[in-house]
């Protein structure tokens, strides 16, 4: 049901991407799918968040989720969002496709199906982020506004976090149109090396840009876990939009810091 990650081993660290299985849904998104934006019964989705947060022993009135529009958009989230899109699609909060937050005991949730989910810990200042990194997200660099968004809101030093590259679509399966492959080159011209050509077409390394993006803001190296699981190759246990032809569930990144009282 649960991934976790190998490098996010703090005591008071709650994440986890959630895996297709252990849920309630029927084909074509079978069977723990979490996204109310899908055309999947609403009380199944329900009850595979309810799963989840008992999984990960949390309550869902400390679950957050905004709107994602493939933006590079990034919410300070507080108390007054507790609860916000955590078991039902019309109280989701406005788009953004990062969240950040330095409040405990409160768990921050993006979906995913081939796009890249990035998590950000920073031990010191005690505080999280999840994000979503698409080809749009990742062309605008959306690690490095969620990494100068912690800075500017919770003093975070880049040297101090840790972050996670969780699964999306592979360099391995990632052809993308002249369009956007044009678009991304004129976006990162500095990463010469994440688009590749192979049998007349042009792959992008989601994995690869999102790490340089990363290196380039200050994060340390070793302290970048890559999960390098490819959602294509393995949509027998991740949701993957190409692979299920856009009719398919959405996987979830959560993550949080457990309050005092836990
Ligand atoms: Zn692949």
């Amino acid at each position: 049901m649960l991934l976790r990650f190998a490098s996010f081993n703090h005591p008071d660290l709650v994440h986890a991407i959630t895996t297709r299985q252990g849920g309630v849904s029927e084909a074509p998104h079978d069977t723990l799918n979490m996204s109310f934006s899908r055309p999947d019964a609403p009380a199944a989705v329900k009850e595979n968040r309810r799963r989840v947060y008992a999984a990960l022993e949390i309550r869902p009135e400390r679950v957050v989720q905004a709107g994602q529009i493939h933006s590079d958009d990034v919410l300070v989230v507080t108390e007054a969002h507790a609860g916000r899109g955590a078991l039902d699609r019309p109280s989701v909060l406005p788009p953004a496709d990062a969240l950040i937050t330095n409040q405990p005991d409160l768990y921050l949730l993006a979906c995913f199906a081939d796009c890249t989910p990035l998590l950000f810990f920073d031990p010191v200042r005690r505080a999280v982020a999840v994000a979503h990194a698409g080809w749009q997200g990742t062309a605008k660099h959306i690690g490095a506004a969620t990494v100068r968004a912690m800075g500017d809101a919770f003093g975070s030093q880049p040297a101090d976090l840790q972050v996670a590259i969780g699964p999306s679509v592979g360099p391995c399966c990632y052809n993308v149109w002249p369009h956007v492959a044009e678009q991304i080159r004129a976006a990162l011209p500095m990463q010469r090396e994440v688009l590749a050509e192979r049998d007349g077409q042009t792959f992008f390394d989601l994995w690869q840009s999102n790490f340089e993006t990363l290196l380039a803001c200050g994060v340390p190296r070793e302290q970048i876990e890559i999960s390098r699981i490819c959602t294509v190759d393995h949509a027998d246990r991740f949701y993957s939009h190409r692979a299920g032809n856009g009719v398919t569930g959405r996987f979830a990144a959560i993550i949080g810091l457990r309050g005092e009282e836990h």
